[in-house]
């Protein structure tokens, strides 16, 4: 009895010492592929927007899809939802926001701040800039808006000049654009996260260029600066970090409509910014000047994104 005991639990030793063995090494080869990445649950928001949001969400969604570190789900918020929506915040790792529209509820605003604050995060894309003109708190989190009557009373306008980040306090409204123009995105702080890995250049697809946004712009960075040609003629933000309690905001103001989201330049950097914003670290490897490049303006339909071998 005893040795048959015996004679099992060696068996069972060898069993769970070659088990072992075989976990590690499919779980170094799924660490070396980035198969065990955990999943990134972004909420998406749209349904109200000034702007294309049926023909540019899906875009967004596909972007984030197809690097296979993102799974998304999407509310709708169309004029008659507003009153009913009132997610659960803090199942997601990040909210996504493709939304300019009415107000909500006081209960599902305070629930975001509070999601936000305890350290929720944020992405918010081109138009959502433009949203909820005088929620304070949300304009903390933005950093810069624009239009809604936003003007000096919402802080001052934020540019770039001379290498450094100039605060313009002088009045008038926030929010203008010149013409589409294919626009050179530079670099201004490449040590982040997000930008760390991207050339310091690249020519981002046609579309307007926000200019003169204004806003508190408090625990901002400006990562990333374009020269609004034909609008402001500054350099205005166009990627952008804040903090806000423990949260992480990423701000583009890339993304006017579908087709310059199949800009390489806005697909890359909403690619990391999410991730970041998620998880406060970028797994995604660096992206070479030959597949973003400062001269021509690339495209790509994001079925042509690879899903990502990320590094550790
Ligand atoms: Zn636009």
């Amino acid at each position: 009895m005893k040795k048959s005991l015996f004679k099992n639990f060696s068996s069972f030793l060898f069993l769970f010492l070659t088990l072992n063995a075989i976990h590690s090494l499919y779980a170094e080869e799924a660490k070396s592929t980035g198969q065990n990445t955990e999943q990134i649950k972004v909420l998406l928001i749209d349904g109200q927007n000034n702007h294309d949001w049926v023909k540019c969400s899906p875009v967004m969604i596909d972007t984030l899809e197809a690097t296979g570190r993102f799974t998304i789900e999407r509310a709708t918020v169309t004029k008659s939802r507003v009153a009913d929506f009132s997610p659960d915040f803090t199942k997601y790792d990040v909210i996504l926001s493709n939304y300019n529209g009415d107000s909500w509820t006081e209960k599902t605003k305070s629930d975001f701040v509070k999601y936000i604050k305890e350290g929720g995060n944020l992405v918010v894309v081109h138009a959502a800039d433009n949203s909820f003109p005088n929620w304070k708190e949300y304009n903390e989190m933005i950093g810069l808006g624009g239009w809604g009557g936003r003007n000096e009373k919402h802080g001052p306008y934020i540019y770039w000049k001379d290498g450094k980040v100039v605060r313009d306090e002088s009045k008038g409204r926030g929010g203008s654009h010149g013409r589409p123009l294919e626009y050179n995105v530079v670099v201004r702080q490449g040590d982040h996260p997000i930008t760390k890995g991207l050339p310091a250049e690249f020519l981002q697809a046609k579309e307007e260029l926000y200019d003169r946004l204004r806003g508190p712009g408090e625990n901002m960075n400006i990562l990333a600066t374009a020269l609004a040609k034909g609008g402001s003629e500054r350099h205005e933000p166009v990627l952008m970090t804040i903090t806000y309690g423990e949260g992480r905001i990423f701000h583009t103001v890339m993304g006017h409509d579908s087709k310059s989201m199949l800009g390489i330049a806005f697909q890359e950097t909403l690619i990391r910014g999410t991730e970041w914003a998620a998880t406060g670290k970028v797994t995604f490897p660096p992206v070479t000047s030959e597949t973003l490049p400062a001269d021509t303006a690339a495209s790509r339909d994001p079925k042509d994104i690879k899903p990502a071998r990320h590094n550790k």
